[in-house]
């Protein structure tokens, strides 16, 4: 069979978040870029909460995709006691996830990329000095040939399976609904913490304007089946007590923390690279953020027409410098936590239940820096360190070995 083939600089598969920026910035640079994306609707189907925090508008120009913003959470501990969290100003707001993606891929399109959607990756391999990617477009094959291949193709990312890069550690399921109906302040986060609840992590409503997304993740097991069950519970029935679901949503969130992120001719940015907050399960912000320093890396290689693992290292030592610091971290105090028995959380609840650890959460409190307040409450109260040996080796290291 006859396949059409095309050559680019760099072919980025996968037009999610971190895809779409990529794409957009080495467009910009004045390279050949190629954006596959399997599914025909950039955006869809939505896997995602969609709540971020306004950092995310210093790398992408779509402030039109904010249907709600929070300033402050509810929380409540396995028994059903609350703690409300007041941060008193926007800390973050909730887009519209599809829309979102395609602001991006759009702009990345402005900036000279080209699509292909509809298109799935199905293999690829190291050609000539460079990489030979075969696309499936709707039933007929297209092979791709490329300098540099990106693999931005999420949690179960196939570029870094073909080119043994190492894959999570664990991948946790989520499962969310999106409901019409939902009461409550639409200001704050709601989240349920408990073992009975979502072992391992946590449920949440995130209000979004006119709907809200009720959902959880959970260490393992059938989340939808959990998720039916914390809907049934008096503490979220307070908020979803005959409202309506209109969109279901199932996913996974990796965890774990690559030893690499690139190979000869290839980077993976994003899930693809477990970039992900393991304490909130939030990755919009850090894929972005990974995916600059991914594309300035790209930009540095295709300008010295080297691409080698050595020359590409550069953006695995950027990201682990920086924001991999705070992942580690991250991914430290989720251990810790996901110890926790349900005693253990209603003696937090305790502990935090005061003005003066409320106020220092308030003040301190960045879903983007967890570790920022989670250091803060351990020096304003001892008691704490009973319950985070793990994450406090890591808080503390100086150096965190990365
Ligand atoms: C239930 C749930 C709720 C979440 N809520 C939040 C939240 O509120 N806030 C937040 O910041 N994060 C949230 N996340 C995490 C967030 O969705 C991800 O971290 C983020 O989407 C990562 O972006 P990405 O670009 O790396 O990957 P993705 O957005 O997953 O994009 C990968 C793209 O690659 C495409 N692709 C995959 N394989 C191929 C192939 N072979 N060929 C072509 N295309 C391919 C996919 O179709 C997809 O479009 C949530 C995750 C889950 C599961």
């Amino acid at each position: 069979m006859v396949t059409s083939s095309r050559s680019f600089d760099v072919v980025v598969i996968g037009a999610g978040p971190a895809g779409g920026y990529l794409a957009g910035k080495v467009a910009a640079a004045g390279y050949e870029v190629a954006l596959v994306e399997e599914h025909r609707e950039i955006g869809e189907p939505i896997q995602c909460g969609g709540l971020v925090t306004p950092r995310v508008f210093e790398y992408v120009h779509c402030k039109e995709t904010i249907i709600g913003s929070v300033h402050g959470a509810e929380l409540y501990s396995p028994s059903g006691r609350k703690l409300v969290i007041d941060g008193h100003q926007t800390e973050a707001v909730v887009v519209q996830r599809a829309m979102f993606d395609r602001a991006i891929a759009t702009d990345a399109v402005r900036k000279g990329a080209h699509t292909f959607l509809g298109a799935q990756a199905q293999a690829a391999r190291r050609e000539d000095g460079g990489v030979e990617v075969i696309l499936d477009q709707d039933g007929a094959p297209k092979t791709l040939r490329c300098k540099l291949l990106v693999g931005c193709d999420g949690v179960r990312s196939n570029v870094a399976k073909w080119f043994n890069i190492l894959r999570p550690k664990k991948i946790i399921p989520g499962f969310e609904v999106e409901m019409t109906g939902v009461q409550g302040d639409p200001g704050y986060v709601k989240l349920f913490i408990g073992n009975e609840i979502a072992p391992g992590f946590f449920g949440w409503i995130i209000p979004s304007g006119d709907t809200a997304r009720v959902g959880l993740c959970l260490g393992e097991g059938n989340a939808f089946a959990y998720l039916e069950r914390m809907l049934l519970r008096p503490e979220v029935r307070q908020y979803t007590k005959g409202a309506q679901p209109i969109l279901y949503i199932a996913g996974g969130i990796p965890l774990g923390f690559p030893k690499r992120t690139y190979a000869d001719n290839v980077l993976v940015v994003g899930d693809a690279a477990c970039q992900t907050k393991a304490v909130s399960g939030g990755g919009i912000f850090t894929a972005l953020t990974c995916s600059d320093l991914a594309a300035d890396a790209a930009i540095d290689a295709l300008e010295a027409g080297d691409y080698s693992a050595r020359m590409l290292h550069r953006y695995h030592r950027a990201w682990t410098k920086s924001i991999g610091k705070e992942l580690r971290k991250d991914l430290a105090i989720h251990e810790s936590f996901a110890k926790l028995n349900d005693e253990h959380f209603e003696e937090l609840f305790d502990i935090f239940d005061s003005p003066d650890m409320l106020e220092l959460i308030e003040k301190k409190g960045d879903i983007d820096f967890p570790s920022k307040v989670g250091w803060a409450l351990l020096r304003e109260d001892p008691r704490l360190l009973k319950y985070v040996g793990k994450a406090l080796r890591a808080m503390i290291a100086k150096n965190v070995g990365l």
